[in-house]
């Protein structure tokens, strides 16, 4: 089976490899060294001299971590909304207390960063921004690099939804002035579900102190502490820190531009062949994802018919779509272990199944 969807994502052999590892004492000095050499590895994939935590959890986990360590009940929010998951962010903040203004951009359009600038403007007492970097639902990277300056000019607080784009694509978590930026194992990192990774800026370490709500498992604080002794403050994936050690190293020795640039030239690839079929993206080209394509369903084909005859006949598992945009569009993972053969495989199935539902195809 070929898995085509934004996450999980397949997984090279040697990673799936590592998993099969006999136990190991996460108390132990063993663990300990796998610990210190993934949070290395993953500061440099982050490109900050920060924190990096890591966490047993999937990605939504770890955005709800964000929101408990930095916000106080009542805080005002700015919640950035262009798709499903800014919609989830927004939801988490406001499930703890927080006064949250949606600031809503339809869905397949990137988030206008002046309109950003004029809500900052309008309301001073904002405290902190969520912002979605690459809205999975939609396929669409927001120019994270202009609103982290923006927040950074008006002293707030950015809080990166990044579980889609971090290690596939651009993001700079100093130099953007992102304070805090959560990842998920199962998206970008070619490992399975299991581990959620958060970098943490020096101003959210100072919001951490001051966030007045509860948190346990999530608290930054015995996190970092116990990070420090190489162990977690309960017992963590252990499989999984295996399988992302073996991963980053891939990452490593392929080098982080030479990664981008593969993701970069994959998407690029899947929508030229898409629109060589005659179908229509979903995404303008100037903020089309790296990681994931969204394809508008043509008049007559169903999501569903499209989806089981892509798994059953072809084996080969894309993903609909979410939200508001369910039966209107089907999506494509690219992100991980893919290359431009993996999409001539998917481009090549569409060319037969799409007629088998009664759409035809243009010729190239
Ligand atoms: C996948 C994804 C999530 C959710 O991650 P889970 O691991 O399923 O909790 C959140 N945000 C974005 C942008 C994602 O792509």
């Amino acid at each position: 089976m070929n898995l085509r969807i934004p996450g999980p994502t397949p997984c090279p052999p040697d990673v799936l490899a590592a998993m099969g590892r006999q136990m190991i004492n996460h108390r132990g000095p063993e663990f300990a060294s796998v610990l210190n050499k993934v949070k290395g590895r993953l500061k440099t994939v982050f490109q900050t001299r920060g924190d990096v935590l890591i966490f047993t959890s999937s990605g939504s986990g770890a955005m709800e971590a964000a929101v408990v360590n930095t916000m106080s009940p009542g805080d005002r929010i700015l919640a950035v909304c262009n798709g499903y998951f800014g919609e989830r962010f927004a939801d988490m903040a406001e499930a703890f207390g927080g006064q949250v203004r949606r600031l809503r951009f339809p869905w397949g359009a990137p988030a206008n960063p002046q309109d950003i600038r004029t809500a900052l403007e309008e309301d001073r007492s904002i405290k902190i921004i969520l912002l979605t970097h690459n809205e999975t639902s939609t396929g669409i990277t927001n120019d994270l690099q202009t609103i982290g300056a923006l927040s950074h000019q008006f002293g707030k607080l950015l809080l990166v939804d990044a579980v889609s784009s971090l290690g596939a694509i651009p993001l700079f978590t100093d130099d953007w002035h992102c304070d805090v930026v959560v990842t998920g194992s199962q998206k970008s990192w070619m490992v399975p579900p299991g581990l959620a990774m958060v970098g943490v800026s020096e101003q959210a370490w100072k919001a951490v102190g001051q966030a007045k709500t509860p948190r346990y498992y999530w608290d930054f604080r015995s996190m970092k502490s116990f990070h420090e002794k190489g162990q977690t403050p309960f017992t963590p994936a252990v499989s999984v820190f295996f399988a992302l050690e073996v991963a980053l190293e891939r990452m490593i020795a392929e080098g982080l531009p030479n990664v981008m640039a593969r993701h970069a030239r994959v998407a690029r690839y899947t929508r030229q062949n898409i629109r060589s079929l005659g179908l229509e993206l979903l995404a303008p080209e100037e903020c089309a994802s790296n990681t994931v394509t969204s394809i508008r369903l043509p008049t007559g084909v169903g999501a569903k018919d499209l989806l089981r005859l892509m798994e059953e006949k072809h084996k080969i598992v894309l993903a609909g779509g979410q939200g508001e945009l369910d039966g209107h569009i089907f999506r494509i993972g690219h992100l991980g272990y893919v290359d431009e053969k993996d999409i001539d495989g998917v481009i090549n199935a569409l060319r037969t199944a799409l007629p088998e539902l009664g759409y035809t195809v243009s010729g190239r």
